[in-house]
């Protein structure tokens, strides 16, 4: 089974909806609602469309895991290669854990802890990707403890134009991240002359959810720029990472597929004569987005002056991008109609205004009708919270025909079991 980027991986068959060859509605039965349930095979091909546009190249591709951290996830891409873009010690753990290879991790933020630069230093990660010179020198002191020399690379603000490319941005001089684009030949002065540290490549990150070559073609000249400096300097740098934020398709969006991104950086890295370095890329989004659904039931119908609500079991605590960033996620009925349609907002059993995951969809439903709202695999799960000691919920990775538990529900009593009376 294989999946297109376009090609929808939640489908109906016969009026049921399906991910690959199972019903979505055996999969509520059997585990319950809300469940996060994901496509083995669409989550291998959004992974395989950037590795094939890499094949024959000098190439590391670097899953950002902090859009979808799960371990089997993590290991279902590290068995194809992937490396992994980490911004915490724990996700360094998990990455371990899940069988990652410590010598394809990046580990990107702008605050990493002297604990958290150590383990890593530890581990042997590839890269610290900086992102101040107060962050140089905290992980050059650390290694000087430990009598190591860490991997550094310079996450550098390319300063892309955002009136051009309105995308939710990260690389513009106004961010905390990255390290102004004037400062960066001084960082790198700075840490080639350092003992306890070698330089061994760059990197950048502009934003999220981008759906255009253009802006990345654009940080790429900008870091090539750099590159060119550099080697003027004597800096010869083994790695140039392009970042990751290429969007999907949540409603209309046209983002291009990875392939055509991989192209394009390729074109320019060739055309200015680094076709050489190894090539970077830290997608998370475009990996997992598609590849999940959060499979959820109507509670009940409430019929307000104004508006219906349909009242589901998963809220903004198991999915938050809506009451974050006013998301519009796609919601689809698992079966075939079983009322007459009415427009309804899709919400939660949260005490919270704010908890909404869609608003005016025109649904047949009853109560006890079962919703998916897919292309929910990035940032879902992650970004999952407690709120209303609400367990989080249940995640599954289909695969064909098989149904695999990858996380269990959270019980009630794990939500306190850290907690203590006084005495
Ligand atoms: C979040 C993040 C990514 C991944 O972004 P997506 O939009 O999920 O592709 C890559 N690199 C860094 C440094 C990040 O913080």
């Amino acid at each position: 089974m294989s999946f297109n980027s376009r090609a929808d991986v939640f489908h109906a068959r016969h009026g049921d909806l399906h991910c690959e060859e199972v019903a979505l509605a055996s999969i509520a039965a059997r585990f319950g609602t809300p469940t996060y349930v994901y496509s083995k095979a669409a989550l291998l091909a959004a992974y395989r469309g950037y590795a094939q546009a890499l094949q024959g190249r000098r190439a590391l591709v670097c899953y950002a895991m902090k859009a979808n951290p799960n371990l089997a996830v993590l290991n279902l891409l590290a068995r194809e290669g992937s490396g992994f873009d980490i911004v915490s010690g724990g996700e360094l753990a998990r990455a371990l854990a899940a069988g990652g290879d410590p010598a394809k991790v990046v580990f990107s933020g702008v605050g990493k802890s002297e604990a958290e630069i150590e383990a890593a230093l530890k581990a042997d990660i590839l890269s610290f990707n900086l992102e101040s010179i107060a962050e140089l020198e905290t992980v050059e002191r650390v290694a000087a403890r430990l009598r190591k020399r860490a991997p550094v690379s310079v996450r550098t603000n390319p300063d892309v134009d955002p009136k051009t490319h309105p995308y939710i941005t990260t690389g513009l001089k106004s961010n905390k991240f990255g390290v102004a684009y004037a400062d960066t030949l001084a960082l790198y002065r700075r840490a080639a002359a350092s003992p306890h540290l070698t330089v061994v490549g760059i990197d950048c990150h502009i934003g999220s959810q981008i759906t255009e070559v253009r802006p990345y073609v654009d940080a790429a000249d900008r870091l090539l720029d750099l590159v060119d400096a550099l080697e003027h300097e004597g800096v010869h740098l083994h790695h140039i990472d392009f970042g990751g934020g290429l969007g999907i398709a949540y409603r209309d969006e046209t983002p291009p597929a990875p392939e055509a991104l991989i192209r394009a950086l390729l074109a320019r890295v060739d055309a200015r004569g680094h076709g050489n370095k190894t090539i970077m890329v830290e997608p998370g989004r475009s990996i997992i987005g598609r590849a999940g659904a959060l499979l959820t039931r109507v509670l009940l119908l409430k019929h307000g002056e104004t508006k219906n609500f349909a009242i589901v079991d998963a809220a903004m605590n198991d999915l938050m991008r809506p009451a974050l960033y006013q998301a519009w996620m796609n919601v689809k009925t698992v079966q075939p109609a079983t009322a007459a349609e009415a427009r309804y907002d899709i919400v939660g059993p949260v005490c919270e205004s704010g908890d909404w995951l869609a608003r005016d969809r025109d649904l047949a439903i009853s109560p006890g009708d079962l919703l998916a709202i897919t292309d929910a695999g990035a940032y879902g799960m992650s970004m999952a919270s407690n709120y209303n000691t609400r367990g989080r919920p249940a995640e599954v990775i289909v695969d064909g025909s098989t149904v695999y538990v990858v996380r269990r529900r959270e019980t009630v009593e794990a939500l306190f079991a850290g907690e203590s009376l006084l005495p």
